[in-house]
């Protein structure tokens, strides 16, 4: 019957292992545009959160637009300093 015992308190410790593993330091729990990474805009330089930003693919490298008037400037090609 020890063993079990012993079985069940090493589930458990393996559980509270992964579950610490699982959640990043800082908190999981994110509202959105707060805590989100900002990237900067390829075109004007301006920073916006990850999740509004526009991925544009020019040239094989992906570059971030703050929004679709940047994202077609830069298909344009027309970003950069041009
Ligand atoms: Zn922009």
């Amino acid at each position: 019957m020890r063993l079990l015992i012993l079985a069940a308190l090493l589930g458990a410790a393996v559980w509270l292992v992964l579950r610490s593993l699982a959640r990043p330091p800082g908190g999981a729990r994110r509202v959105e545009g707060e805590g989100t990474p900002l990237v900067r805009c390829a075109v004007c330089g301006t920073f916006v959160p990850r999740d509004a930003a526009v991925a544009v693919r020019t040239d094989g490298a992906e570059k971030t637009c703050c929004g679709e008037a940047c994202a077609a400037r830069l298909k344009e090609g027309r970003g950069e300093g041009a």
